[in-house]
């Protein structure tokens, strides 16, 4: 392919033009951006001739790794078929009609279902509406409130930023978190957690959902949303005590559990869906990010045969939908994507093969000085820079060590995320030992760096 113009141009159009998601844009005029030109497995190569192992899979998302040209073949060829061709007013296609009976091959047994939308944030504002009608149409109305946790990330529409306990997104916007959903603490332990044993912590955080249904009348909630392993919010895997009282808890009141599988979906955990790792049974599942392993947009909301026998027999038209619900083409490679995780066994290399030998080589990472905790489940990690192992101390000006860590593992070759001073892990699952390697080579280099700055 020719470049259509030098670096150099494309830094400044960049620079001159684009307002980037999620970034400073008062510092990106200044320092401007990074072009990455082109992927293959688990590297990135940049304009400036740099070679990078990601080490975040994207943005949590590119589970097939880079450069699998069955899918962009399989795109190509759609495109050439039927480009689009939206699934309103009695239509559909092919690819997406096969792609909903693959998902019900790959999803735990109450799942029959999927209403298909164009990104994860789509997904939970479809949450939102799916839960009210559901509710509508069992003729208890009043159960409208959603119940999520702080520190939480659902998106960034307006009803996935209010599902979302961001604190930083929330400030930006009074209008946020919008009527109709409350947060409760999180089961972040390390931080968190006090005195308290992990088992204790998980219950007490638990507890809290029980409170709040409460405090609010059982009567009025509709639903509670949270991610198996809160992801953006810095891989907090919860207590094992805490997913089974949480589900207790929704079957005592009937309130509604939604995962939020954005990030766990499609192999992340060592299983299909996060859910199934901590044995919980969710009545939807929003998905997005690995479904398409990010080549294309695509996402959806997974819908138990509860709430799809609801809104079938009783609810008539569900008035909600998106122009490219089902495209064509993201179908199709969702079905390449999909078919590829299964037929290579790459959901069982996250619990089992890659991933196994992922989290034994992190744990080793934990006996280093500036390390106070090690998390991973699958192919999902992290890392919790501090001050002080035992009690459990982050180093002053909170974020600023991780920011540290971040560039220092950039420079040397490795993309890895931080959540303030939690460094994150989330590799494609296609990753080798070989390049596990070399991620953690360059991780203790990092961890090293860091120690001898607050030296
Ligand atoms: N839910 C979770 C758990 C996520 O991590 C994300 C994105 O990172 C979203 C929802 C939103 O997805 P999208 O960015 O595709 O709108």
């Amino acid at each position: 392919m020719t470049k259509p113009v030098d670096n150099a141009t494309i830094k400044k159009m960049d620079r001159d033009h684009y307002l980037h998601p999620f970034s400073n844009l008062t510092e990106m005029k200044q320092v401007g951006s990074r072009i990455i030109e082109r992927a293959e497995g688990v590297y990135l190569y940049d304009s400036d001739g740099h070679r990078t192992l990601d080490g975040f899979a994207g943005l949590w998302c590119v589970n097939l790794g880079y450069g699998r040209d069955e899918l962009s073949a399989v795109a190509a060829e759609q495109m050439k078929q039927l480009p689009y061709y939206n699934s309103f007013f009695g239509t559909t296609n092919a690819p997406a009609a096969e792609l909903a009976a693959l998902l019900k091959e790959v999803t735990p047994p109450q799942f029959n279902h999927v209403f298909f939308t164009g990104s994860g944030s789509e997904s939970n504002d479809t949450v939102v509406r799916m839960v009210r009608r559901y509710w509508q149409c069992q003729e208890q109305p009043s159960r409208k409130v959603i119940i999520s946790r702080k520190n939480a990330y659902h998106g960034s529409t307006i009803a996935g930023a209010s599902l979302g306990g961001m604190g930083y997104m929330h400030k930006q916007d009074e209008g946020l978190p919008m009527q109709y959903v409350e947060h409760i603490d999180q089961p972040y332990w390390f931080a968190e957690g006090g005195e308290l044993t992990p088992e204790e912590f998980g219950l007490e955080r638990a507890g809290q959902l029980e409170q709040k249904i409460l405090e609010l009348g059982e009567d009025n909630v509709a639903a509670f949303i949270a991610e198996p392993i809160q992801g953006a919010g810095g891989v907090i895997v919860p207590p094992a005590s805490y997913w089974p009282e949480i589900q207790r808890i929704c079957r005592q009141y009937n309130i509604l559990l939604v995962s939020d599988e954005v990030i766990c979906g499609f192999g992340r955990t060592g299983h299909w869906f996060g859910c199934e790792h901590f044995g919980v049974e969710p009545d939807l599942m929003s998905v997005a990010k690995g479904m398409t392993s990010g080549y294309l947009p695509m996402g959806g909301v997974i819908v138990s045969d509860k709430v799809a026998n609801v809104l079938v027999e009783k609810g008539g038209d569900f008035n909600h939908g998106f122009t490219y619900s089902g495209h064509p083409v993201s179908a199709a490679v969702a079905v390449a994507n999909i078919k590829a995780l299964r037929d290579e066994g790459l959901i069982e290399e996250a619990a089992s093969g890659s991933g196994a030998y992922f989290r034994q080589q992190l744990q080793l990472l934990a006996e280093h000085p500036v390390v106070g905790e090690v998390r991973s489940v699958g192919l999902v990690g992290a890392i919790e820079l501090c001050a002080d192992k035992q009690s459990r101390d982050f180093f002053p000006d909170r974020g600023a060590t991780g920011t540290l860590c971040r560039l220092h593992a950039l420079e040397n070759g490795l993309v890895l995320r931080a959540t303030e001073d939690t460094m994150l892990f989330s590799p494609p699952l296609v990753i080798s030992h070989a390049e596990i390697d070399e991620m953690m080579t360059i991780t203790r280099a990092s961890l090293d760096h860091v120690a001898k700055c607050h030296g």
